[in-house]
């Protein structure tokens, strides 16, 4: 089981990742990519947001957003949930069945 971390760096940027109760999201949200303040947010409960499905998901809007900006896809790539989803849901699986 991977740990979801503090912070991290991207590039020229350190991402702090913040837990946060319900008030802090619109309905049906489990978590925010805050672009401008460098930020992730997960809702708390690892049913809620609080877990790496989520916190992937929302580190892959941060990438598709560099990407986007890059190629000037006008935040297509960072806009595509679907893609996002999918692509975060790969990513907590490769991290939890890594092994060395
Ligand atoms: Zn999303």
């Amino acid at each position: 089981m991977n740990k979801i971390p503090k912070r991290f760096q991207l590039l020229s940027h350190t991402i702090n990742v913040e837990i946060a109760g319900s008030d802090s999201f619109d309905s049906g949200l489990a978590g925010q990519a805050k672009y401008m303040e460098h930020k992730i947010i997960l809702k708390k409960g690892a049913h809620n947001g609080e877990n790496m499905e989520t916190f992937w998901h929302e580190v892959l809007h941060f990438l598709f957003r560099h990407v986007g900006v890059t190629k000037q896809d006008g935040g297509k790539l960072s806009d595509d949930e679907d893609v996002v989803e999918l692509m975060g849901e790969m990513m907590a699986q490769i991290t939890s069945t890594m092994e060395y």
